[in-house]
């Protein structure tokens, strides 16, 4: 099994090498190598980025 253990950059902690956060201080783990998680990040941001640009677009388009 991979219970690989790595120092988390943050608090120095143990850690699990494959967890996307430190389950003690909460720091994203740069010790992903998979790749899906950058994805992930990319949707949310996508999302938030869509959200705002609706809000704008009611903002604008709503009459005053
Ligand atoms: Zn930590």
């Amino acid at each position: 099994m991979g219970d690989t253990q790595v120092n988390c950059l943050y608090c120095g902690k143990k850690i699990a090498g494959d967890v996307a956060e430190c389950p003690h201080c909460g720091a994203v783990s740069h010790f992903q190598t998979r790749g899906y998680r950058s994805g992930a990040r990319l949707r949310f941001v996508l999302f938030w980025i869509g959200v705002a640009a609706f809000c704008l677009f009611f903002a604008l388009w709503l009459p005053r």
